[in-house]
């Protein structure tokens, strides 16, 4: 194709490949949502319908991008892990981002009337996004980890927090006062002693979050084809293994999700 005399300015663009051989996180994290979940009734700490559909749109990035081989997610935020041999986009960064923040965003609005079906949407969310290069085994469960460890501490908070305001009627400043200089083991306590919470027994999704991972399910599908037996190209019912990514709600901080699951890091 004849180019332009304006060809010049894509000298102008830079290149932003992602270092070989290393693990390419992207997390994205809700823009504003601590308005967006009240301006949405979210129930309040944890909103089931909520964490469904960040899951739901997570799983439909992991379905486009199948060299993500593990994802984490909690609360308004994801992160997705690609493999280290990854040549996705040639590796560029702003292209792995980009398409799989956008692809997450979209896809959490297609799905927001299935799990919001009383409440409309009333603007359109946004999510921010970022790529961190790890280069050990070891920076990549550390980094899942630190996620993890968020989710567990800031569960924990908002499961004291709210529960001494809905149920202690406490205003949201008193409530705050109170736990501010607690200790886990404080607000384990208060839930205990004053609202007989065993924070123990609080759902699994709250405490650990979603974690996605690739698992081989034997799939029905229809196809025209003939059998040995058939010589005759016809619709049959034929039985494929495929990858589906399923949530686990389940600790990834010590080494028994590891040893369960050797291939993601073998990748
Ligand atoms: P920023 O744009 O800087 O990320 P933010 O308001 O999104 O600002 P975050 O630190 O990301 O701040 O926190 C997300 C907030 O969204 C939580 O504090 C909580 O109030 C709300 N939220 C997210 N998911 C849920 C949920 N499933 N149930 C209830 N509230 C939620
Ligand atoms: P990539 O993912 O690499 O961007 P692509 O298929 O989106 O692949 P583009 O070079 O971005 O390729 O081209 C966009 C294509 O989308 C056009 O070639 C055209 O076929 C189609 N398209 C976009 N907008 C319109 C439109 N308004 N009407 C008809 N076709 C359109
Ligand atoms: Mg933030
Ligand atoms: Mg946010
Ligand atoms: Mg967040
Ligand atoms: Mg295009």
């Amino acid at each position: 194709m004849a180019k332009s005399k304006f060809e010049y300015v894509r000298q102008f663009e830079t290149q932003d490949p992602c270092l070989p051989n290393t693990w390419i996180v992207i997390r994205l994290d809700g823009r504003n949502f601590h308005r967006f979940s009240t301006d949405h009734g979210f129930t309040k700490p944890n909103d089931e319908r909520a964490l469904q559909l960040m899951n739901r749109a997570a799983e439909t990035v992991m379905n486009d991008f199948r060299d993500i081989v593990i994802s984490y997610g909690q609360s308004d935020e994801f992160s997705f892990v690609l493999k280290k041999s990854t040549m996705l986009y040639s590796r560029r960064a702003s292209k792995l981002m980009t398409h799989i923040v956008s692809q997450f965003s979209s896809s959490y609005v297609f799905h927001w009337a299935q799990h919001f079906p009383d409440q409309p949407l009333q603007y359109p969310p946004g999510f921010d996004g970022r790529v961190i290069l790890y280069p050990s085994n070891k920076n990549l469960r550390d980094y899942l980890s630190w996620r993890q460890a968020d989710c567990h501490i800031n569960n924990l908070y908002n499961t004291c927090f709210w529960a001494l305001v809905q149920q202690g009627g406490m205003t949201n400043k008193q409530a705050e006062e109170r736990i501010r200089h607690t200790f886990s083991a404080d607000k384990n306590e208060i839930l205990f002693s004053e609202f007989g919470i065993n924070y123990n027994n609080e759902p699994e999704i709250y405490k650990k979050g979603t974690v996605l991972v690739w698992k081989r399910v034997e799939e029905t599908v229809m196809k025209t084809c003939r059998t040995e037996e058939d010589p005759v190209e016809r619709p049959r019912e034929v039985t494929k293994l495929r990858k589906k990514a399923v949530p686990l709600h389940t600790d990834i901080i010590g080494d028994v999700f590891w040893e369960e699951h050797p291939d993601i890091l073998e990748e």
